[in-house]
């Protein structure tokens, strides 16, 4: 495998940061290899296939669903925790299909979501400070020095809890669950008096009715009855992303088998880094983040690096500017990537500009400028001429309380009563559903 990808004591011999500091090498060492004795998680052709369809996106023919939590744990790892992501994922993936009638890519932030970068290594309560929260892939989310403790044996409970989550995700997508005929049956648990619920039901009764009318003039289409679904994650651990690396055997070429696609995060795409280096050399398709202070050089000199034959569907960049600075710094950006002749997806994360900390001491989202930055997405394609490819959400299918507003007008104190995410507040299943029609209404527009 040297030629194809670097070893992993080149990789750490690269400039590399948000990596977790293990006290046992010998253990990393046996985690690493049992690492790569494991089954992929997923397969280089559903790669292949899920960049054919962001290549159609960047051709501005679809949209990309990007979503699921900020991080997932192995606490979550439960049917009904992953059937109602599912769920909320697949009710908005027929709002903007039925509604703006473009076929939608539908990616779930999920399988694999485990380590999160943060921007301050410790963390201080009182008088103690202790390492940050990393993700579950690191150490524990429990404020004690043995839980805090960067621990190797987590990396094979993140690739049990991914095969777990996915083993699930695909039996969904495939054994009936997602047949387009259970609109109405994804709804069924939830709260039926909102007017997001409402305004769901009624179009899964207009979507129900144009569907029987299909099946009455005798049009019979596998495509009602299974989805697409594929897996995303931030490839933030290098030993763990590393480890997954296989070559595939039809095309002799190496792919991150821990998900269909990976991202780089805002904070570990140095061009000269690690992280960049590993990721050059798989064929996944790719998401970049890029934050306000990205220049459309930077753009460009990440997308050459990354994609240097221009693949078509390996690159999507992933803007998360702020409500406050999308409509200033994102024209630049696709102006410049524009002028090189590049096709990549432009996608929108109107979660990571907007977070702010309350007075009751929440780190929380408002809705309010979650749509704010979405319409400043829109505006800016609109005034260039370019296709506003897609959106890249926090969210989850449970009615948590940790963004502010929505349909519900969830206040500061609301969020006391379930705010349960392990990093980022999440848009709960009515704010999410309330979203999907706005993007919808946008893209008719
Ligand atoms: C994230 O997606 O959770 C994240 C940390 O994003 P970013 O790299 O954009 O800050
Ligand atoms: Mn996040």
């Amino acid at each position: 495998m040297s030629e194809l990808i670097p070893s992993l004591a080149e990789l750490h011999a690269m400039p590399q940061v948000q990596q977790p500091t293990y006290e046992d090498a010998d253990r990393l060492n046996w985690v690493v290899n049992r690492l790569r004795e494991l089954p992929p998680l997923v397969f280089a052709g559903e790669c292949d296939d899920l960049r054919d369809k962001i290549a159609r996106v960047a051709n501005s023919q679809a949209f990309i669903l990007q979503g699921g939590d900020c991080a997932e744990t192995f606490d979550g790892v439960r049917a009904d925790n992953i059937k109602s992501k599912l769920r909320v994922l697949l009710s908005m993936s027929v709002v903007l299909t039925y509604a703006a009638q473009v076929p939608v890519v539908k990616v779930g932030r999920i399988a694999g979501q485990y380590a999160k970068p943060r921007s301050k290594d410790t963390e201080t309560r009182g008088a103690i400070t202790l390492p940050a929260y990393r993700g579950d892939a690191v150490n524990g989310f429990d404020f004690t020095p043995k839980s805090r403790r960067h621990d190797p044996d987590r990396l094979i409970q993140m690739y049990n809890a991914s095969a777990a989550t996915l083993n699930l995700v695909r039996a969904f997508v495939t054994g009936g669950f997602a047949d387009i005929r259970q609109l109405h049956a994804w709804n069924a648990s939830f709260v039926q008096d909102s007017r997001i619920e409402h305004r769901y039901e009624q179009m899964a009764g207009e979507i129900e009715r144009a569907l029987g009318f299909m099946l009455a003039c005798g049009v019979k289409d596998d495509t009602l009855s299974v989805v697409d679904f594929y897996a995303s994650h931030e490839a933030l651990l290098l030993d763990y992303e590393y480890a997954m690396t296989r070559i595939d055997s039809r095309s002799h070429r190496p792919y991150d088998t821990s998900g269909h696609m990976v991202w780089i995060g805002e904070r570990t795409r140095q061009p000269n880094g690690a992280q960049v280096e590993l990721l050059r050399r798989v064929s996944n398709p790719l998401g970049i983040k890029l934050g306000p202070n990205t220049a459309g050089t930077d753009a460009i000199e990440l997308a050459d690096r990354l994609d240097p034959n221009r693949v078509p569907g390996r690159i999507t960049f992933i803007a998360r500017m702020g409500a406050d600075k999308v409509r200033e710094k994102l024209p630049s950006i696709i102006e410049a990537v524009e002028q090189t002749g590049r096709k990549v997806a432009w996608v929108c994360d109107p979660m990571h500009g907007n977070t702010f900390e309350t007075a009751n001491g929440y780190k929380t989202r408002s809705y309010a400028a979650v749509v704010e930055e979405l319409n400043g997405f829109f505006d800016v394609h609109d005034q260039l001429g370019t296709w506003p490819g897609g959106v890249h959400v926090e969210l989850t299918g449970e009615d948590v309380t940790e963004c502010l507003g929505g349909a519900f007008q969830l206040s500061e104190t609301d969020l006391d009563a379930r705010y349960e995410t392990a990093c980022d507040p999440r848009l709960n299943r009515s704010q999410s559903l309330e979203l999907a029609f706005m993007i919808a209404e946008r893209l008719n527009q």
